[in-house]
């Protein structure tokens, strides 16, 4: 087949742009990117080997070559390796929708620095020190190989080729504009030398150089934490979880005993733009005694903690589970469930330790985490102790103990309230009595408090309770007396009469200010309620 010339995507275009322009001025990162890819690719090659003996390697591992006289850095890898519609689709456009939406909010808002820090801009960050890159591959199991080649100014050339390895090979054309800066030389020995120990230490198959090993291998988890830096835990966050931004937490754990195993967990600092898609890729990554085995177990995790990112390395499954046998084995439930309070109870810890930690974790996934308050699960306690609420009592979200260590004489209820918005509950005439009381109300406004009051019954032993529901029994709420029943009993009848909408018209002494408020039958539906339910047409 001819080469062909074809046009990045646009906002592929956009994105080697900022590449060329260089958004970062920590160049190095590029060599991490492709080490972490042909890692990727390594796995992926292991694992195709599995069900495929004529696709596996008995020595996979990654190559660097550095050519100081025609200034090219070589990176190899005898991985899984892509077929010529895998690089058009992979190389030539950005899958990622999450980079592609990052994108068009920086062209919006030009001056927004901190955005450009949210990329995971993997492999086009080569284009920050590239005026060339040359990318040769063949996929385990193809005859033929794929040459392609790209300048990063907008287009790129793409041909069929022979005679190549299964793997990939990427080849940098070095700029000749850094090459007075030492800073930059990256055909230096030292200098890749150094690049790679920092940041792909921990990859778990062999980086070299000529007859050296560059980096130690060693997992992170199986590590005492004491040895580890913050760095190489961030490096180690980014490699398994493409996020580019750290990690808000670490959460290490190791179970000894029958069942064995190692875990080493990371809270994002904020929620991916696909946390509520249901097909979202998310899960932890699975490892038997240090071999890699599966990506995106989400059997590893309840649903509502899914943003988790990590890794869990069991002793004793078989190298070759399955997903199926995952979904039923009893070790992973027994792990699932493990891993659940642990995470639950680090995020308590973080309440204590960090609390600014701790709000920027409620506010970027405590709506994920009250779904799990739907399910049943027995970490309902658990949930809503780290969980926190708007409140009428202050601007700042509040915790359920402090709630209860609020609450007046007389007051045996945690009132709460949904809507849409804080303002909009704030100014509903159901709120008169309430703060007439000096009762505080939980003003809740994420779709998922609709549901989840309706199945949690209380919190330590107190109720909770809407305040639109209808035997509110307020201690205040006298009864209207004779005189004021008889003075609108004509009233009370023809309204009754001509709001055919509404089940019953009766006076009350709840209002303060408001002439008249709605209110649901105790076992009905919430007005909120009944409005998502009509939003989903039922
Ligand atoms: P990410 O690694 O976050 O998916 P990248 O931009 O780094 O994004 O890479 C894009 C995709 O290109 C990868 O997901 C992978 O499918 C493919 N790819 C990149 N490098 C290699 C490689 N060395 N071997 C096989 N596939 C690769
Ligand atoms: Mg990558």
């Amino acid at each position: 087949m001819s080469t062909e010339t074809l046009e990045f995507q646009a906002e592929a275009r956009q994105l080697l742009e900022l590449m060329v322009h260089s958004i970062y001025s920590n160049k190095d990162i590029f060599l991490r990117e492709l080490i972490s890819n042909a890692s990727d690719a390594l796995d992926k090659r292991r694992l195709a080997g599995l069900k495929d003996d004529s696709l596996k390697t008995d020595d996979p591992h990654i190559e660097i070559e550095a050519d100081k006289e025609a200034r090219t850095l070589t990176v190899r890898d005898n991985g899984i390796g892509m077929t010529r519609d895998e690089v058009v689709g992979l190389i030539g456009t950005i899958a990622r929708s999450g980079t592609a939406e990052t994108l068009r909010r920086l062209k919006e808002n030009k001056e927004s620095a901190e955005l450009i820090g949210q990329f995971g801009v993997g492999f086009y960050s080569v284009f920050m020190v590239a005026d060339k890159v040359t990318l040769l591959t063949r996929k385990a199991g193809e005859a033929t190989g794929v040459r392609w080649e790209s300048d990063g100014d907008g287009t790129y050339t793409i041909e069929t080729v022979e005679d190549v390895p299964v793997g990939t090979s990427i080849r940098v054309h070095l700029r000749p504009a850094d090459e007075e800066d030492a800073l930059y030389d990256y055909t230096d020995e030292a200098k890749i030398r150094q690049i790679v120990k920092r940041y792909s230490d921990f990859i778990s198959f062999p980086v070299r150089m000529g007859e050296s090993t560059l980096n130690s291998m060693k997992a992170l988890w199986a590590r005492p934490r004491s040895e580890v830096s913050e760095e190489e835990y961030r490096e180690f966050y980014r490699h398994i979880s493409h996020d580019w931004t750290d990690p808000l937490d670490i959460i290490q754990m190791r179970a000894e005993g029958t069942f064995e195993y190692e875990a080493l967990l990371f809270l994002p600092s904020r929620a991916p733009h696909d946390l509520y898609q249901r097909d979202a890729r998310h899960g932890l990554q699975l490892y038997v005694k240090r071999v890699f085995i599966l990506d995106d177990s989400r059997e590893l995790l309840p649903d509502h903690l899914r943003f988790v990112k990590g890794v869990v390395d069991a002793a004793d499954l078989s190298l070759n589970i399955s997903r199926e046998i995952l979904q039923q084995d009893r070790h992973i439930q027994l792990i699932r469930r493990r891993l659940a309070k642990k995470i639950l109870a680090s995020i308590k810890d973080l309440m204590s330790k960090d609390a600014e930690k701790y709000r920027t974790f409620w506010r970027e996934f405590g709506p994920a985490v009250k779904e799990g308050l739907l399910d049943g699960t027995e970490d309902h306690k658990a949930i809503l102790d780290i969980a926190s609420f708007a409140s009428t009592a202050g601007d700042e979200p509040t915790t359920l103990a402090d709630y209860l260590a609020r609450m007046p004489e007389g007051q045996d209820k945690i009132y709460f309230m949904t809507g849409d918005s804080r303002a909009q509950i704030e100014n509903s005439p159901h709120m008169e009595a309430f703060r007439a009381k000096g009762y505080e109300v939980l003003l809740l406004t994420d779709r998922v408090d609709e549901i989840w009051v309706e199945a949690v019954h209380d919190y330590a032993g107190t109720e909770f309770q809407s305040i639109t529901r209808g035997a509110v029994d307020l201690p205040s709420e006298e009864e209207p007396s004779p005189e004021q029943a008889e003075a609108y009993a004509a009233v009370l009848t023809w309204l009754n009469d001509t709001l055919d909408d509404v089940k019953e018209v009766r006076l009350t002494t709840r209002l303060t200010s408001s002439p008249a408020c709605l209110v649901s039958d105790t076992d009905g539906l919430t007005p909120a309620l009944e409005k998502m339910y009509k939003a989903m047409g039922q």
